[in-house]
């Protein structure tokens, strides 16, 4: 008999089984996918999306389009809570959802500390429509003064939104300074060819970066470092690291202790064996995996293989993970960072082979017709 399967969130992961939707209806399956908006953005691509080298159309998929011509249904809402007791997903618009298997693809948040005053001058690199609609509100300031811009947290997010935003000012002919707060160290834990060749790429555009000392406290127009410094700012972007989605511990379920899903190799809960999961939202037994979407992409087939296993019975394959991937960095000037197992290297060359990986992932799941759309 046919059974309910319920995507939950369309990241990386979940491309896969949305291609795919025809085999689960073949079976006589029926698939529904939740997701809190129509569309679902790269983050590989969301810096360049905040310089301008990339609009919107590029960088999105319709997963909206997606599911229903693939013959889906679409729910624009988000899960509230998991009764994995009764196979029922609460969504935030008050409806109640039964399912057989449900995976979870919904991704991570940028940890903030609740006590931080939010306010629009705050932004939060994810998700990374945000970075589209800061380029919008900085682009829209009056003319005058230069503006003061401070990018907390010098990890890789941290440096490629730092330097596509100093691409877009420079662009636009916007005077500005701006600051990067890295913590201890920029790029800690990359190699270390990877963080000279970044200081000296920001410090040579006049980006201040500040290392050995965090932010401490975010005011509406002000922001306080570690050590008791204050920066003043027009913009703030928050790239200090991210946390899982929160809908499993709000649900009660065993979670790692980041708050994500743990699941075995074959990416099924560990505690209910038809729920499962990729990406950013789950951990896998036994490795600790970095937070990068190379994962979830690369978890993709695997998930559509054990979501039809979990469903007709069949043979689950394990995901075993890579820690080799290659990593290039957008550095804002048409150049890039790459490194791969230590080594790395800079260039005009990085970036060119980055936009053509970038641009070939996205071919391959944009099926809608999404670079004809409007922005
Ligand atoms: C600026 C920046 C640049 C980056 N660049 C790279 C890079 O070049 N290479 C790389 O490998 N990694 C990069 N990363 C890391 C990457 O963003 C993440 O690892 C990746 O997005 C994780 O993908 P995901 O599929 O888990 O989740 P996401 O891509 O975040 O997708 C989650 C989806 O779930 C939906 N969702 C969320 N909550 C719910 C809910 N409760 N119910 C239903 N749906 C929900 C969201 O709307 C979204 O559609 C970058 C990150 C940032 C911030």
């Amino acid at each position: 008999m046919g059974k309910h399967l319920v995507l939950v969130g369309a990241g990386h992961a979940q491309l896969t089984p949305l291609t795919r939707i025809a085999v689960y209806l073949h079976r006589g399956h029926r698939v529904t996918l939740i997701n809190p908006f129509s569309y679902s953005y790269y983050s590989g691509m969301g810096p360049g999306l905040l310089s301008g080298v990339y609009d919107p159309p590029r960088v999105r998929f319709n997963v909206r389009k997606m599911a229903e011509r693939g013959g889906a249904e679409f729910i624009e809402d988000s899960v509230s809570a998991i009764d994995a007791g009764n196979r029922r997903l609460l969504l935030r618009g008050g409806q109640i959802l039964p399912y057989d298997v449900a995976s979870f693809n919904c991704g991570s948040d940028v940890s903030i500390d609740p006590l931080w005053s939010l306010n629009s001058r705050m932004i939060a690199v994810k998700p990374v429509l945000n970075l589209y609609k800061a380029r919008s509100s900085i682009l829209n300031e009056a003319h005058g003064r230069p503006l003061r811009i401070v990018v907390a947290g010098g990890g890789p997010g941290g440096v490629e939104v730092c330097a596509n935003l100093w691409r877009l000012l420079h662009n636009n002919g916007r005077p500005a300074q701006i600051v990067l707060v890295a913590g201890e160290r920029l790029l800690e834990g990359c190699p270390p060819g990877a963080r000279r060749l970044a200081l000296k790429s920001l410090g040579g555009r006049g980006i201040e970066v500040i290392e050995g000392k965090r932010v401490r406290s975010v005011e509406k127009t002000w922001l306080t470092l570690s050590d008791k410094e204050t920066l003043s700012y027009d913009y703030v972007f928050l790239a200090m690291g991210i946390r899982p989605s929160v809908i499993f511990r709000d649900s009660g379920l065993r979670v790692a202790l980041d708050g994500s899903l743990p699941v075995n190799r074959f990416l099924q809960s560990i505690d209910y064996p038809e729920l499962f999961g990729g990406g950013d939202c789950i951990s896998l037994e036994g490795a600790t995996l970095a937070r990068v979407g190379v994962h979830a992409v690369r978890q993709g087939p695997i998930l559509h293989n054990n979501l039809l296993a979990a469903l007709d019975g069949g043979e689950m394959k394990s995901y075993i993970p890579k820690e080799d991937y290659m990593l290039i960095l957008n550095m804002g000037d048409s150049k890039g960072i790459l490194f791969k197992r230590g080594r790395t290297c800079g260039g005009r060359l990085p970036f060119l082979l980055k936009d053509f990986i970038d641009r070939r992932f996205m071919r391959k799941f944009q099926i809608t017709g999404e670079l004809d759309e409007s922005i």
